[in-house]
């Protein structure tokens, strides 16, 4: 009897410890990743599970999703979460100035960390500064930047991890900077990294040289990094 109480301790012990590795549910419908309105955006972040309230305040609505990726731990099965977790953080610093939900960061052939930021649109009255270009040109702005360039080529094994899909604009400038690009959230309406054939040769050719990809990140992150990239319509910012 004692015996079998063992083999079935054994047992679940060994499912906990698979668990880690099988992905929860990785298939959010690509729809999922549009939305329309302020009432269908307080909907899924309620949704989400992390305690967000139908009738929270926008700052508490952000303080609850910032406390929650702060906290994140990241799972085995998705090998991206930890670069997922530092993107989103800085969606949530941009939030905060005013500005979009949209972060980036990029990380040498080792795996650290070199550079963090955001979009900057708003704060600096700036059509370039999605997220993506505002990392790479305040970047090589730096002395530092010099140790992972040639001329204006990024050495080998660079990769920029964006919380969003990017957009035209910014895949060819990733591109022309010899950066591998991982993002969190796909963006079906306004992404570029599914539409690479529809660029112009050179461009096309340089594109698919320098992959730009989904992140492996798990799903709680791929929507947290959706609903940073439309914390716009929580309070109809930008130009109108
Ligand atoms: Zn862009």
């Amino acid at each position: 009897m004692k015996k079998l109480l063992l083999i079935k301790v054994f047992v679940v012990f060994q499912l906990i410890a698979l668990a880690q590795y099988i992905p929860v549910s990785d298939s959010i419908p690509v729809e999922y990743f549009v939305t329309h309105s302020r009432a269908e955006w307080m909907q899924k972040a309620a949704d989400l599970g992390i305690g967000i309230e139908l009738t929270d305040s926008i700052p508490v609505v952000i303080s609850k999703i910032e406390r929650f990726t702060e906290s994140y731990q990241p799972k085995k099965q998705y090998p991206d979460d930890y670069y997922a977790i530092e993107s989103i953080i800085q969606t949530i610093h941009s939030f905060k100035e005013g500005g979009y939900g949209i972060g980036a960061i990029m990380v040498d052939s080792a795996g650290n960390i070199i550079s963090k930021n955001y979009n900057s649109q708003i704060q600096r009255h700036r059509s370039d500064l999605h997220a993506e270009m505002t990392l790479l040109s305040d970047f090589e702005e730096t002395e530092e930047a010099k140790n992972y360039l040639n001329v204006f080529i990024y050495h080998p094994g660079v990769t920029v991890y964006s919380s969003a899909e990017p957009c035209p604009m910014c895949l060819i400038r990733l591109a022309a900077a010899g950066v591998n690009t991982k993002y969190v959230t796909p963006g079906p309406d306004d992404g570029m990294a599914n539409r690479i054939y529809c660029l112009p040769a050179a461009w096309r050719d340089l594109a698919y040289r320098y992959p730009c990809v989904k992140a492996k990140s798990s799903p709680e992150l791929q929507k947290i990094a959706h609903l940073m990239f439309f914390s716009f319509l929580l309070d109809n910012r930008g130009p109108h």
